[in-house]
């Protein structure tokens, strides 16, 4: 049994674990993220009011879209924890995240609720996929996997809506 294995295991049957729904949207790019930087496309607010006719994406970066929700279970941590030492981080990592406001969260993790699977948090999207937990809505900005391959760390953003 790998240490990722171990640590899904671990998080599926343990009291410190919570509930929580990835929400993945697929689609159609909308062409307002081409329009900056193609190394790291990203929704134009500014594209949509130079071309008024194209089809409002409304921040997602997609239109026509689908979306697939996967049921959670992860730690989740108030970043005032992370700093108290509790949890081995570096400063590298810290540097890479930037800025922390008091509303992020890290999630510790993470695995298919139903079918106990370890759910690969990395390359979902800021702009259009979502973490529902607790009735907030959160952005997955930085996952970094832990040493040993016992999982990821991710770090959440609270959305407004
Ligand atoms: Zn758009």
């Amino acid at each position: 049994m790998t240490y990722k294995e171990r640590f899904c295991a671990w998080l599926n049957r343990s009291a410190l674990a919570e509930d929580a729904t990835l929400s993945t949207f697929t689609g159609s790019t909308c062409r307002c993220m081409a329009s900056r930087d193609t190394n790291n496309p990203s929704f134009s607010a500014q594209w949509h009011r130079d071309n008024p006719s194209a089809t409002a994406c409304n921040g997602l970066g997609l239109y026509s879209t689908t979306e697939a929700t996967t049921p959670l279970s992860f730690v989740i941590t108030e970043p005032i924890s992370m700093i108290s030492g509790n949890i081995p981080i570096n400063k590298e990592w810290l540097s890479q995240i930037g800025e922390i406001q008091k509303t992020d969260r890290f999630v510790w993790g993470t695995v298919n609720r139903t079918s106990g699977a370890f759910v690969d948090l990395s390359g979902k999207s800021e702009y259009h996929d979502y973490i529902t937990y607790d009735s907030n809505k959160y952005l997955i900005r930085d996952v970094t996997d832990l040493p040993g391959d016992a999982g990821q760390v991710a770090h959440l953003v609270r959305r407004e809506s």
